[in-house]
């Protein structure tokens, strides 16, 4: 359960960590809406700044219509990780944020502040784990959380477009995926199209799953830095950070590889 001083203390640190946030105009606290929810309400809002502020877009240019968060990139990860801290302290505030209201502010646009890759397993909900909501993150899902160009193409709008400041590419513990891979599992259908883009970490780490899972995690991490011009100019230019990290699917915690 949500325990309140818990919660105001991190809405607190939250806002020491953002800039403006008396002045963003972008939606104020909304009639009936807790002081606890305003207040989280008002970090979002600074984390959504106005008009395509900070454009980043490598070539394109800035729509009137796009909006982009303001946070940088070390704002967006510790976003990320503080929201991870409540979901294993069992301190949840994306609830307390009245749904409807966020999906009215979202219906035209969209702002999230990070992108996250992970696995397809119905234990990895990727939100929850971080503690968002409605807007906040742009996801990419498959089993064994790797890389192929149309999620290459997914991440680069995610960042370009709409201006995320960090991209996760997250493995997770028994992982089902990595672990039929490793046993070159006979397996139905199309399944066995999964393994070739598993295949180099099980070269790489050995039999151990988990193991396995973080060496996946990494170089697909480097994958996506390395193959896209879009994303690497934004990582050399500072704009954005594609990191590596681990999710274990009992303690709740995600590690930074
Ligand atoms: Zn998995």
């Amino acid at each position: 359960m949500t325990s309140q001083s818990g919660a105001r203390n991190d809405d607190s640190k939250r806002e020491q960590t953002s800039p403006d946030s008396e002045s963003s105009p972008t939606f104020g606290p909304q009639p009936g809406v807790s002081k606890q929810d305003a207040s989280r309400r008002k970090f979002l809002q600074t984390a959504m700044g106005s008009a395509a502020a900070g454009a980043v877009t490598a070539g394109m240019a800035p729509s009137s219509a796009l909006a982009q968060t303001l946070l940088t990139p070390e704002q967006a990860l510790k976003e990320l990780l503080d929201g991870n801290k409540r979901f294993v302290s069992l301190k949840l505030t994306s609830f307390e944020q009245d749904v409807a209201i966020l999906r009215n502010h979202t219906s035209e646009k969209q702002q999230p502040f990070a992108s996250v890759l992970a696995c397809a397993d119905s234990r990895v909900p990727v939100e929850l784990i971080f503690d968002q909501t409605i807007g906040h993150i742009f996801v990419a899902r498959v089993a064994g959380n790797f890389i192929t160009p149309e999620i290459i193409g997914s991440f680069e709008y995610g960042a370009a477009v709409l201006g995320t400041k960090v991209i996760l590419v997250m493995g997770h513990g028994s992982c089902g995926a990595v672990d039929a891979t490793i046993q070159h599992k006979a397996v139905p259908g199309q399944i066995s199209a999964l393994f070739p883009y598993i295949q180099p970490a099980v070269s790489k780490a050995g039999t151990d799953v988990d193991t396995v899972s973080k060496a996946n995690a990494r170089i697909q991490a480097a994958l996506l830095r390395d193959s896209s011009t879009v994303i690497s100019s934004l990582v050399d230019h500072g704009k954005l950070k594609v990191l590596a990290a681990f999710y274990n699917i009992g303690s709740g915690v995600v590690s930074l590889l």
